[in-house]
């Protein structure tokens, strides 16, 4: 039988509401939740680790890159056959296609949670739970990449997003769709994914900030991230990736100091692309020097250039990730 870890890191799936409070806080522990995956262990053997019990906006860089160390350090052994992974949903996005950039295995890694608390009716951690044991081991589940997988749905951590703050199909891959399912508990994948760069990072040293673009929006923000010393700076700007005229100065400033800018949409669905030449337009952007970032939505954009920024100062290799 494959043996599989599973890493206890916190969020709604071991929560309980706190009836002082009215709210949820967490509360329970790796052994509770897994005590309600009946009958997991006629699938896996099953070992239990305790990493955190953070709710997921309490996530920091330095906190997922050692999640990815203690991942490997699992991985890399023999007798472990996948990781599964439980984290808050609210930035799971995000860490998610950290361990994606930073995980080289070839082993499943699986990374799940709940979007209804141990208190309430419908609590989805253990069928989560047991759908991601279910997913990791099987032998179609290597080579993918980090996967998510929730309400019976898998998708690639380099694709999701978080779509909805309280459906059970929160996670949806805009675009394209899941990559998979888990009917039945076997694992069904439909479709391939971009296989992604890999990046060896042990700290962020230099940030990199996230800048939402609305109508009549100036150069003020991307001033202010200037001066406080960020490394790299995302816009999730309009449409196909054009800015207001007003911001052009800042984003000159920011690559005149050889900060890097990537630019992506603010829209749910689509890529960017140098389509319009008006001020401000995308093809504008491209000749002064901004990176487009495909379809990635600004929170994971912001990851993958923070890796790049940390790990190269070749502004050309930087471009050349995205
Ligand atoms: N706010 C919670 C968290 O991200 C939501 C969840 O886990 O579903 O930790």
């Amino acid at each position: 039988m494959k043996k599989i870890a599973v890493v206890f890191n916190g969020g709604t799936i071991s929560m309980k509401v706190d009836e002082r409070i009215k709210a949820a806080v967490p509360s329970l522990t790796g052994e509770e939740i897994m005590s309600m995956v009946t009958g997991i262990e006629e699938f896996a053997d099953i070992e239990s680790y305790s990493f955190s019990s953070l709710p997921s906006p309490h996530m920091t860089f330095k906190t997922m890159l050692e999640l990815s160390k203690f991942t490997k350090d699992l991985l890399d052994r023999n007798d472990i056959d996948g990781v599964v992974i439980t984290h808050g949903t609210d930035t799971l996005e995000e860490t998610a296609y950290l361990l994606d950039l930073t995980i080289k295995s070839e082993k499943p890694v699986v990374i799940t949670g709940a979007m209804r608390s141990g208190s309430e009716l419908g609590y989805d951690g253990p069928s989560n739970l047991a759908a991601s044991i279910c997913t990791a081991i099987s032998d179609d589940a290597k080579k993918r990449g980090v996967l998510v997988c929730f309400n019976g749905e898998l998708n690639s951590a380099s694709e999701v997003t978080k779509a909805n703050s309280m459906a059970l199909n929160a996670f949806r891959t805009p675009n394209f769709g899941p990559i998979g399912i888990v009917d039945n508990n076997k694992v069904m994948f439909y479709r391939e994914t971009k296989s992604t760069e890999k990046y060896d990072v042990e700290e962020i040293k230099r940030d990199v900030a996230l800048i939402k673009c609305v109508a009549d929006m100036d150069s003020s923000f991307i001033d202010f991230v200037i001066e406080k010393g960020y490394g790299g700076i995302v816009i999730e700007a309009l449409g196909r990736g054009n800015v207001p005229p007003k911001m052009v100065d800042g984003i000159k400033s920011a690559l005149n100091k050889g900060i890097p800018v990537v630019v992506v949409s603010r829209c749910f669905e689509g890529r960017v692309h140098e389509s319009y030449g008006y001020e401000g337009g995308g093809k504008m952007l491209k000749d002064l020097g901004v990176i487009f970032g495909d379809t990635l939505p600004g929170q994971k954009a912001r990851i993958k250039l923070a890796l790049a920024i940390n790990s190269t100062i070749d502004k050309e290799e930087i471009k050349k990730q995205f």
